[in-house]
């Protein structure tokens, strides 16, 4: 039970991106680049591999910088259910976010994959109006298609991008490994190890790979102001 700087969450639907072996993952971003084709593709993982329980711990959530950075939150749940975007809509509701705005439960149920329409869904176990944080820390407005291939001059100056913070960073090179980009979106500058990578914009498709497999969450994401007052409203 994370928030998800891309996706909003990650849930059910998007745990199954666990089932793609080793290198293929960041393929899967570097070929789905944006939050809404990224959704699609884990829809249809779902579609394909059908698991038939799907099963959340949310004792500890994390909410804020997930899905590697963010802060523990206490929850105290656990939610289980055979379709994937029934338990994501159910998560979606205790964290107060509407779940129709979150691309895995929204084209989940156009594609057929489960329902999120509270009328659709039978809760069994403790009432979930007993588990609703509404200051869980999660960004709440709707998924921007976030296509950087397509982006327009003017994206460094409103997209959110992943950035490194110095004094944390031990120069491990994990990041740079992780970064599912060909010829890489970030780097060590010619080699030298004794300052942290270095991002290139203008490669970072800001599928946050790096940031979720920094093992010293060094890595956060920040919103340039016009983004803030344009696209992330
Ligand atoms: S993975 Fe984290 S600690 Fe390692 S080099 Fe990258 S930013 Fe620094
Ligand atoms: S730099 Fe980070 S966010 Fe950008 S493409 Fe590489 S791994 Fe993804």
């Amino acid at each position: 039970m994370k928030a998800h700087q891309l996706t909003r969450i990650t849930g059910a639907v998007k745990n199954s991106l666990g089932l793609v072996y080793g290198i293929n993952k960041g393929a899967m971003h570097a070929k789905y680049p944006d939050a809404i084709s990224f959704s699609k593709m884990l829809v249809d993982l779902n579609l394909l591999v059908k698991p038939r329980l799907h099963i959340m711990d949310g004792i500890m959530a994390m909410e804020g910088n997930g899905p590697r950075s963010g802060k523990p939150k206490k929850m105290n749940v656990i939610i289980m259910s055979d379709d994937p975007v029934a338990l994501d809509a159910t998560f979606c509701r205790m964290v107060d976010l509407d779940p129709e705005l979150i691309p895995t439960v929204n084209y989940g149920e156009s594609y057929g994959l489960g329902k999120w329409k509270e009328e659709d869904i039978e809760y069994l176990g403790d009432d979930i109006g007993g588990f609703i944080s509404k200051d869980f820390d999660i960004k709440r407005g709707p998924v921007k298609k976030e296509n950087i291939a397509a982006a327009s001059i003017f994206r460094g100056m409103v997209l959110r991008k992943p950035f490194i913070e110095e004094s944390k960073c031990i120069r491990c090179g994990v990041c740079v490994e992780a970064c599912p980009v060909q010829g890489k979106a970030l780097e060590f500058k010619k080699g030298d190890r004794s300052n942290p990578p270095v991002y290139d914009y203008k490669k970072c498709i800001r599928c946050y790979c790096c940031q979720e497999m920094c093992p010293e969450e060094a890595i956060d994401v920040k919103t340039p102001l016009l983004g803030k007052l344009f696209l992330y409203r």
